[in-house]
């Protein structure tokens, strides 16, 4: 059982992955209608083109449908092995790259072209959340830019353009990283609302719809790998006279004390969690009957160790334990979970404090 620690303004890198990945693949599901936006916008400049200078506008045009045309077997998912955010790159670059060229073919170009130029670096803003993707996709553009640029500028228009150029970048990066602060603190609320919705708030191990959820997806890998798996329910003994003699306060502690011994208990792949009040259940994978009944045992024997301090004596307190390992015939979580709560109302019936197999 893992509670990965949340904080609060700063991600952990898996965190850092998945809101990256997250922020990506939904780019990814916007693409087939962005994507062809994009390419439309690009070629419907053609009309533009034929405006400032009709003799190159025909080739202008044929290069605006060649690059959009190679760019666009990237607006929609394909068996190539590529990533959205690599799709999302092609497409800039190979976007980008027709207005730049054609900007270039044009007589005047880049004095008309340069705004068209500079407004398709915003599209990087919203492609990527990381600097480093940023400048590696608007690396090739700009290369190209300032390789056709300084072919057909006089030297004062071509720090010109390219200061402009520069400062449309700047000025893109700057949004992105806006986008990001604003995704990065949706995604950590939404992170710290998942945590909320598992965890119990006493103790901060799983709650009950939490585990009723790792429970029968542990059930569907046992199942689909022909391995074991067993549940334990415990439940605090006489658990209601520690309240009325101690106080809730004490009871919470008692609560507490029993989680981290049952924490401390189990392997790292098993699950802890609370399931109600006073009653607790540990989901163990690749576990059979006798495992799990070592388990079990472990557990009761350590609680059973245990001492808070209190106004006089030391507290101390048991629990009784329940123990089923999966059968064929148990049709879901709910019936393993049934088998350990019958197992565990008879380690009551027979004295507490002890540890029973469901039979
Ligand atoms: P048994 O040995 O048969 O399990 O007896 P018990 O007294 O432990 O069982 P019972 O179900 O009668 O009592 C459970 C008590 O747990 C009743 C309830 O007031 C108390 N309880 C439930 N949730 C909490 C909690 O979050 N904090 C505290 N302090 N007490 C709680
Ligand atoms: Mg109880
Ligand atoms: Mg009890």
């Amino acid at each position: 059982m893992r509670v990965p620690p949340l904080m609060r303004n700063q991600l952990t890198p898996e965190l850092e992955a998945q809101l990256v990945s997250q922020h990506e693949a939904e780019i990814g599901e916007l693409l087939p209608v962005l994507g062809p936006l994009f390419g439309f916008g690009v070629i419907a400049f053609s009309i533009w083109d034929y405006l400032i200078d009709p003799a190159h506008a025909p080739l202008a045009f044929f290069l605006r449908a060649a690059f959009v045309g190679v760019g666009g077997l990237a607006y929609w998912p394909t068996k190539l092995p590529w990533t959205p955010l690599q799709r999302t790159g092609v497409i800039y670059c190979t976007h980008s790259a027709a207005i730049i060229t054609c900007v270039y073919l044009l007589d005047g170009g880049f004095g008309y072209g340069l705004p068209a130029i500079a407004a398709s670096c915003f599209v990087l803003s919203v492609s990527t959340l990381r600097i480093k993707t940023f400048l590696l996709f608007a690396l090739p553009p700009f290369a190209l830019f300032v390789f056709l640029a300084q072919l057909k500028l006089p030297v004062f228009d071509f720090f010109n353009s390219l200061a402009q150029y520069v400062f449309s970048l700047a000025l893109a990066a700057a949004i992105m990283l806006v986008i990001r602060f604003l995704r990065q603190k949706a995604f950590l609320l939404e992170c710290e609302l998942t945590r909320i919705s598992r965890h119990d708030g006493l103790t901060g191990v799983y709650n009950r719809r939490y585990l009723t959820e790792l429970g029968e997806r542990e059930i569907a890998l046992a199942r689909r790998h022909g391995r074991s798996l067993a549940a334990l329910m415990l439940d605090i003994d006489h658990f209601k006279k520690i309240n009325d003699s101690h106080g809730h306060d004490v009871g919470d502690s008692v609560i507490k004390a029993v989680t981290y011994a049952c924490l401390a208990g189990v392997r790292s792949i098993d699950h802890v969690g609370r399931f109600g009040g006073e009653e607790f259940v540990c989901i163990l994978p690749d576990a059979g009957e006798a495992e799990a009944m070592r388990c079990a045992e472990r557990l009761r024997q350590s609680v059973e160790a245990l001492q808070l301090p209190g106004p006089g004596d030391p507290i101390r307190f048991t629990i009784s334990i329940g123990v089923a390992a999966l059968k064929p015939f148990h049709e879901s979580w709910d019936a393993l979970l049934k088998d350990a709560d019958i197992a565990l109302y008879r380690a009551k019936e027979t004295g507490r404090n002890r540890t029973v197999l469901a039979s």
